[in-house]
């Protein structure tokens, strides 16, 4: 009798619902950002995340895909190494020293992480959240509550439904790669699959690009799709075009057969989907609360991240709209600063937002594109200008490469629109470009400014 009294009190006392004034969930780029942000004005946080802190960006994203663009980016320069004058002996390339340094790294970030959560107040709570209803969550068992809550799961990649596709991977496993594997098959045409396929190039993998259409990044200006399609063959990834996948069988030698409507594909020891990424909404409970989805089950949010529930927001990947962890960052803060520092105005802006992609060369752009100008002023109200040059870094290599530029401008006043380019230090030199964009910069006002000689940034302040 005793001993039971006292399990109902311990049960209830479990069940009992915490509250906060800021209910985040998701502990990746957007979550992280809002709930510190948030603590600053002095309210209760807490933080809910089931996996490593830091989310997709940190842990199989940006972070660690960036320490192998960098590797690749070696890779690529031993080329020129002789022509420069250095007698180097290339030793191979060790695929576990890099993996071990950047699995360590990462590591790093995720107690940072967890200790500026604590410096910030924050408190982290470690599980799976799952709505009860509009106001209350459960964590393991705990049931807990904010005055206001924002969902911030991001999203996963996506397997294709064709038999054998558990055979493959996506960018998740390729963090995990133990070798660089021989002989790869890309699927894809976007960001991810460009990047990879070209890291996977440069450190010596035997690459095929498997692509739907004929050019990769179609979304991007057309310079750009068809610079990028033809710099990855240059450099020796077997772009595969018009290819759907049908099959991928694993073979008794352990190789992996792919079979697409552009043919059949044999001997790959990896199969890479990268075929785009849909949101973590399923399975959350979503359905006990009035968070409306749309049909790709992302959260349907307005220009204030409001969802479609009273005191829930979102933001981030989880909404579909420009997946870049600085967008998560930024919604995220203004998002705190609106609901706790009495900023009642302040909203995220999605316009004019720069964007790189680590290919090889890099590509930066911002704006639109010049198909989307046309579409919006009119063929004959726009300017375009643009240059194509092997950049002097290559002046004393036998290894060449183009860079492309592109300046879109409309009205009289030629405002800069748009900014295209892909070639070395392309990924560095959008930053500041994208200011003078974001602010109204004019065609005279690039041309106002000084060249920086000897770059290749000057051409955007010298185009004619
Ligand atoms: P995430 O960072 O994905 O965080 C969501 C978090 O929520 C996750 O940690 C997840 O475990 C957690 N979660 C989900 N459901 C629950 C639940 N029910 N309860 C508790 N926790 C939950 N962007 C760039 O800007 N630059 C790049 O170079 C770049 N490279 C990329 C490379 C790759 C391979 C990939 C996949 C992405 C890359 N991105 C890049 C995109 C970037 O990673 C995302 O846009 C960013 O991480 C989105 O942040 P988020 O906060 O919306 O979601
Ligand atoms: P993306 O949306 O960039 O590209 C996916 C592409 O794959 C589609 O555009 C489509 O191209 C193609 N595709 C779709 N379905 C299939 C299919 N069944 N078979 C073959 N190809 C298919 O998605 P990613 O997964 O590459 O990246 C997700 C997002 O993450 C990016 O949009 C970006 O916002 C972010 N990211 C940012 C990075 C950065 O900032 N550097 C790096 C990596 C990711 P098509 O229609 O032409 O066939």
């Amino acid at each position: 009798m005793h001993f039971c009294a006292f399990s109902l009190r311990r049960s209830l006392s479990t069940m009992a619902t915490k509250t906060f004034d800021y209910l985040v969930v998701g502990g990746g780029s957007g979550g992280i950002a809002s709930g510190r942000r948030a603590a600053e004005f002095g309210i209760s946080v807490g933080l809910v995340e089931f996996k490593r802190l830091g989310g997709t960006c940190v842990n199989v994203g940006c972070v660690p895909k960036k320490v192998m663009f960098n590797t690749a980016m070696h890779a690529e320069m031993i080329h020129d190494h002789k022509n420069y004058g250095f007698d180097v002996q290339s030793q191979g390339f060790k695929w576990s020293t890099i993996k071990e340094s950047r699995d360590a790294y990462v590591k790093r970030l995720n107690g940072i992480y967890e200790t500026n959560l604590g410096k910030s107040k924050v408190e982290y709570i470690d599980g799976y959240a799952k709505f009860v209803d509009n106001k209350v969550i459960e964590v393991n068992g705990q049931r807990y509550t904010g005055n206001h809550i924002m969902i911030a799961t991001g999203g996963k990649p996506v397997v294709p439904d064709i038999p054998g596709a558990e055979h493959g991977i996506t960018s998740d496993g390729f963090f995990d790669l133990a070798d660089l594997p021989k002989k790869t098959a890309v699927v894809g045409a976007g960001y991810i699959a460009v990047e990879l396929a070209g890291i996977l190039k440069e450190l010596g993998s035997d690459v095929s690009l498997f692509i739907r259409r004929e050019q990769a990044l179609r979304n991007f200006d057309e310079m750009i799709s068809e610079n990028v399609t033809k710099t990855l063959e240059e450099s020796g990834v077997n772009v595969v075009k018009k290819s759907t996948s049908k099959t991928l069988t694993k073979e008794s030698d352990g190789t992996m057969t792919y079979e697409t409507t552009a043919g059949v594909f044999k001997g790959f020891d990896c199969v890479l989907w990268a075929v785009g990424r849909t949101p973590n909404t399923e399975g959350m409970g979503l359905d006990k609360t009035g968070v409306q989805v749309d049909q790709r089950g992302n959260i349907v949010v307005d220009e204030f991240q409001n969802t479609s529930a009273k005191n829930i927001y979102a933001l981030g990947d989880v909404c579909g709209k420009a997946l870049l962890t600085p967008v998560a960052i930024k919604a995220g803060r203004k998002l705190a600063h609106r609901l706790f520092n009495n900023e009642t105005s302040l909203k995220m802006d999605y316009t004019y937002i720069p964007t790189v992609v680590f290919s090889h060369p890099p590509i930066g752009t911002v704006g639109l594109t010049q198909a989307e100008a046309e579409k919006e002023y009119g063929a004959d109200n726009i300017k375009v200008y643009q240059s194509s040059w092997v950049g002097m870094y290559f002046a004393v290599t036998e290894r060449k490469q183009r860079t492309v530029m592109k300046l879109i401008c409309t009205g009289s006043e030629q405002k800069v629109v748009g900014l295209h380019m892909q070639g070395m230090g392309c990924d560095e030199m959008l930053q500041g470009f994208g200011v003078a964009i974001k602010m109204g910069a004019t065609k005279a006002d690039f041309d106002d400014t000084v060249a920086i000689h000897p770059t290749s940034s000057e051409e955007l302040v010298t185009m004619r």
